[in-house]
């Protein structure tokens, strides 16, 4: 039974040598994580934080104790190896991005009584008899009026979503496939994608007939992966945030010749590094 992840697929289709360096050649980098992916965490933790209290004793915490947990997690998960790849900002800068984010989200959702039944929930959507994809769900909710599922993703990107990407993604989708057979669910589950550095909510719902393409692409990517014999490169934006640059010499050659993207895949498309 082979199990995937979301984002080893992303990995393949963004760069398959970076698939490589990751799931094949199994290297951990020095460099284990950006401020970015800090930032996220340390959001995330702070608010499952609060949907947790909020499970334990019916009552949401004060705003102040929410900010402390994430004053907290920073503090406790940095390490002088993250990176900061925007020289114009400063750790200070992100640290209160997240403050601003959490104050936002806390305004806009209180008293957050939303029958939230499940936090960072592993789920595991059957694909096929030899196909996994593992995941885990943010926030879980059951929607008891509706009688309908809510699968809510909370994202710290500050890049504007458009509705055509967030039509494109496929990570909340495959998830409800899993949501609905758990709970033996035929409706509709409902996708909430909160932007915190927008303060702004996107929700979609995909019905069978979508889920099932989504199902026989993702099946047929997993094919390509398994297929696949060469894994060249694939320099774009974001190599800026790869961990793995460092020793990458396609990067390497790429920066040197001014980040001329497009001349160096010409040259190293089709070939194995
Ligand atoms: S730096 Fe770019 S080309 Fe190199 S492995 Fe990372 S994503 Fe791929």
């Amino acid at each position: 039974m082979g199990v995937y992840s979301n984002s080893k697929l992303k990995t393949f289709e963004q760069c398959k040598f970076k698939y490589k360096l990751r799931y094949i050649d199994k290297i951990i980098p020095e460099i284990e994580k950006s401020i970015e992916a800090h930032l996220g965490t340390c959001v995330h933790l702070a608010l499952e934080w609060l949907y947790s209290t909020i499970q334990e004793t019916g009552n949401a915490p004060e705003l102040d104790d929410v900010i402390t947990t994430y004053s907290k997690a920073w503090v406790k998960e940095y390490s002088d190896s993250i990176i900061i790849t925007k020289k114009w900002m400063s750790a200070a800068d992100y640290f209160n991005k997240g403050i601003k984010y959490l104050i936002d989200y806390y305004e806009s959702n209180k008293p957050f009584q939303d029958n939230t039944i499940a936090l960072e929930k592993e789920i595991l959507v059957d694909l096929s008899d030899e196909h996994q994809l593992r995941g885990f769900i943010d926030r879980l909710v059951y929607d008891k009026e509706n009688d309908e599922y809510e699968i809510h993703d909370y994202k710290t990107s500050e890049t504007a979503p458009s509705e055509e990407t967030i039509e494109k993604d496929t990570q909340l989708a495959l998830y409800s496939l899993a949501i609905k057979d758990l709970f033996k669910h035929d409706k509709q589950v409902k996708m909430v994608w909160h932007f915190l550095s927008f303060n702004k909510e996107i929700e979609l719902k995909k019905t069978n007939e979508q889920l099932a393409l989504l199902k026989q692409s993702t099946l047929d990517l997993i094919n390509e992966v398994e297929s696949t014999l060469e894994f060249p490169p694939t320099i774009s934006a974001l190599c800026n945030w790869c961990e793995y640059k460092e020793i990458c010499p396609a990067w390497k050659e790429s920066n040197l010749n001014g980040n001329q993207s497009d001349r160096y895949n010409k040259r190293y498309g089709q070939q194995k590094l």
